[in-house]
């Protein structure tokens, strides 16, 4: 065994010993969002995963709808990778329908 391999394993957050697998760099998840919210480069990340999904998200309505307007299923959309978490606005028509846009 090598001495990088004896070293002490420790949480890149808040320096605590991490238990479990040797590849692990947070000892869990709200260390690993703490550490990864703490920099302008990786806020930069978020937004650049939240354009994906928004892009993400008008592929799937162009497969869906090729055509403009069109009624699909909810669990298509879903299947062809649309996330309704990410949406850029929402209208609420007179009859009280709630559209989705991206
Ligand atoms: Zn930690």
């Amino acid at each position: 065994m090598t001495n990088a391999k004896k070293k002490l394993h420790t949480c890149l957050y808040c320096q605590n010993e991490i238990k479990g697998r040797s590849d692990k760099k947070f000892c869990d998840a709200n260390c690993r969002s703490a550490y990864h919210n703490q920099t302008a480069n990786n806020q930069e990340h978020y937004i650049r995963s939240i354009n994906k999904q928004l892009r993400a998200n008008r592929s799937a309505l162009k497969k869906a709808c090729p055509w403009g307007k069109a009624t699909v299923r909810k669990d298509f959309l879903k299947q062809l990778g649309m996330d309704f978490k990410h949406i850029t606005h929402t209208w609420k028509s007179a009859h009280r329908n709630l559209y989705f846009f991206c």
